[in-house]
């Protein structure tokens, strides 16, 4: 029990630092922490990150920069619209096996371009779907296993978050920065589902995972609860 919840506090003061960085980031009064010749030079024998990042890899998103964070502190994963494959499951696995981080958090962010491609490419999709089927009860069936059609996609765009945008418009939520908060809540689903060592982990009270979105305008990282 004790080991439980020393494990659920280092992820809560991590969490809490990482969103402390982000506050002097967003007031314009980073810190820069931990990026000086002795940081560079203490951390040659390994590193021991607190927290691993999974996020989008647009170049406005840098998690090191948008939380005020310094070398050794977090480990990232980042591709286009945080879009899952094996080589994220492997990184993200080796920083909970092996480097022991206490949190991972998923980020997203405003006017994020892959989650726009998605959208432009479901409509596409959907068009097609109404206009090829045989009448309105043949395009509802095809609706009905919107998923599989997905999944079955030659676009790697619409196979990993074309359910996002479905997901979002079904519950009415249509603007861009709510499919993002879609999207960033069915990335933690797959990760959960695609890991066996990241359910274990969470099993165990090792890890904690948190969805999080970066707003361009502010600079600000707000929290998702899901
Ligand atoms: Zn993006």
């Amino acid at each position: 029990m004790a080991q439980e919840f020393t494990q659920e506090t280092t992820a809560n003061a991590t969490w809490s630092r990482m969103l402390q960085g982000n506050r002097r980031f967003a007031e314009g009064k980073a810190e820069h922490p931990w990026q000086d010749k002795e940081t560079r030079h203490m951390l040659t024998d390994g590193q021991n990150p607190d927290a691993a990042v999974f996020s989008c890899s647009d170049s406005r998103v840098p998690p090191e920069i948008i939380f005020d964070q310094g070398l050794g502190d977090l480990f990232t994963v980042r591709t286009a619209g945080q879009m899952i494959d094996d080589a994220v499951i492997a990184s993200l696995e080796y920083a909970v096996k092996k480097l022991h981080v206490s949190l991972i958090c998923v980020l997203g962010h405003g006017r994020c371009g892959a989650l726009e491609t998605a959208e432009r490419e479901l409509d596409a999709l959907m068009e097609s779907i109404t206009s090829e089927a045989d009448g309105s009860l043949e395009a509802a069936d095809i609706l009905d296993n919107l998923d599989e059609q997905l999944a079955q996609s030659d676009s790697i765009v619409l196979r990993q978050a074309g359910m996002s945008v479905w997901q979002a418009r079904e519950a009415e939520l249509d603007c861009l920065d709510d499919i993002e908060r879609v999207h960033v809540a069915r990335t933690i689903e797959s990760l959960v589902d695609r890991s066996e060592v990241i359910r274990q982990a969470l099993a165990d009270e090792k890890l904690m995972i948190v969805g999080a979105r970066y707003q361009l305008d502010s600079g600000k990282v707000e929290v998702l609860s899901f």
